[in-house]
């Protein structure tokens, strides 16, 4: 049986480790302490000799490709883009949700209609501190997930945490702890790729709390970004812009930025690839190809999503939330929108691949 020795010398050494948390929320043992994080987030033994050997650490960790083979037949997964049921574009019919979200609101919109019909009792989300920084938080309402919808500056938040590093990512699986001391039956997960991949091999190994798993909500990922000093730095200068007249972020093609003053800036994605974390250098996952329903901004009208459906039970949850919480786009203003939707996502999660085999072959001889 392999365990968390053989996760360091295989993933983390190699720097492949996307610092999920999935291994140490797992670890049989973690209550003996015999897994932590470093200070940079990263996972690490906290006592060796309390490991009980049990692998299951290892068995949910996306880079360790056990038993890849059956699971990916388990789960569907196709080529370039995973499972695809139905695509839609679409946005919360709520203007208030629409006015906090990032692109259309319909992840917050979907999450508050599984609310309100009674089918979870609590999600795990990311709450925004700073256009940079996110932690992630368990809400049991839809009041409190409308609250961690969106993407604003918040100035007092942002200048507290100037000497910090920001980041775009939120280690959500410290939230599922609150979920499993407050006994909560059904809960909706809302992450990134690698995220979302963990959690479902967790399913798949039917390794404890999954039985709580209601509806996994993956977000497409370029990658996330670390903008400590010298990062914030080059942003401003590639921008021309003070890192305090930022008004809100997001991400497509290239980071957008809104200012204050409603004038939107355009970085170019490749002009931040030094500021990518490492492990997003070598991930292949563009659109989360694991979760149960998938969203991105990309090719969508601007306040539209993108949304891709991968399994009968997201096709179900969102079909009973149109025309309740959520509205599509009108696509008799144009009827090939959904066609090319699905195409410029293919294209992204192929780009994704072949950059991160490149990458692999560059730094680690392989790919
Ligand atoms: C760092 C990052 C990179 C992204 N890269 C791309 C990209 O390259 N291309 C693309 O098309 N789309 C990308 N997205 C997705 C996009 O920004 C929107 O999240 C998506 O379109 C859903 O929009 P919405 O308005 O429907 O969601 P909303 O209704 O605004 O809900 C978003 C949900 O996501 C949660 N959330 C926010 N940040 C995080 C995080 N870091 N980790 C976990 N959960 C989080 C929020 O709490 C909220 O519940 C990225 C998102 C993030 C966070
Ligand atoms: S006890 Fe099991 S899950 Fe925890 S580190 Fe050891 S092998 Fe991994
Ligand atoms: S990728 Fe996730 S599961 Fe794998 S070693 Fe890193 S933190 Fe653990
Ligand atoms: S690119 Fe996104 S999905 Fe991939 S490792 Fe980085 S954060 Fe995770």
């Amino acid at each position: 049986m392999k365990t968390f020795a053989d996760l360091q010398q295989e993933v983390i050494q190699k720097g492949l480790c996307h610092r999920c948390g999935g291994c140490v929320s797992v670890c049989t043992a973690v209550n003996y302490g015999a897994l932590g994080f470093n200070e940079e987030g990263y996972p690490q033994y906290k006592d060796v000799e309390k490991c009980i050997e049990c692998g299951v650490c290892y068995m949910v960790c996306p880079e360790a490709a056990y038993e890849e083979e059956a699971f990916m037949k388990a789960v569907g997964w196709e080529p370039p883009a995973g499972p695809v049921l139905g695509v839609e574009v679409a946005r919360a019919i709520s203007p208030e949700i629409r006015q906090r979200a990032t692109d259309g609101g319909v992840v917050t919109a979907l999450l508050v209609h599984l609310f309100k019909k009674g089918m979870i009792d609590g999600a795990v989300v990311a709450k925004r501190i700073s256009p940079f920084q996110v932690v992630p938080t368990l809400v049991t309402s839809p009041e409190e997930v409308i609250e961690s919808a969106g993407f604003y500056h918040d100035v007092s938040a942002g200048l507290q945490s100037l000497s910090e590093t920001y980041s775009t990512f939120a280690p959500s699986f410290e939230a599922m702890r609150p979920a499993m001391v407050e006994k909560l039956r059904r809960v909706a997960i809302v992450g990134t790729p690698c995220q979302i991949h963990t959690l479902r091999k967790m399913q798949y190994f039917n390794i404890s709390p999954s039985e709580t798993f209601y509806l996994l909500l993956g977000l497409f990922c370029s990658g996330h970004f670390n903008f400590d000093e010298a990062g914030r730095k080059k942003i401003e200068e590639l921008g021309g812009f003070k890192w305090d007249e930022i008004a809100k972020i997001n991400i497509k093609d290239a980071l957008i930025i809104t200012l204050q003053n409603g004038e939107v800036k355009r970085i170019p994605l490749s002009e931040l690839e030094d500021l990518k974390r490492p492990a997003c250098k070598f991930c292949e996952d563009y659109s989360a190809e694991f979760a149960d329903i998938s969203f991105g901004g990309i090719g969508a009208p601007d306040g539209w999503t993108s949304v891709i459906i991968r399994t009968p039970k997201a096709r179900g949850a969102f079909a009973d939330a149109r025309r309740k919480t959520i509205e599509e786009f009108p696509l008799e203003e144009d009827p090939k929108l959904i066609d090319k939707v699905l195409d410029i996502v293919k294209k992204a999660s192929e780009a994704k691949k072949e950059k991160a085999n490149e990458n692999k072959k560059k730094c680690l001889g392989n790919g």
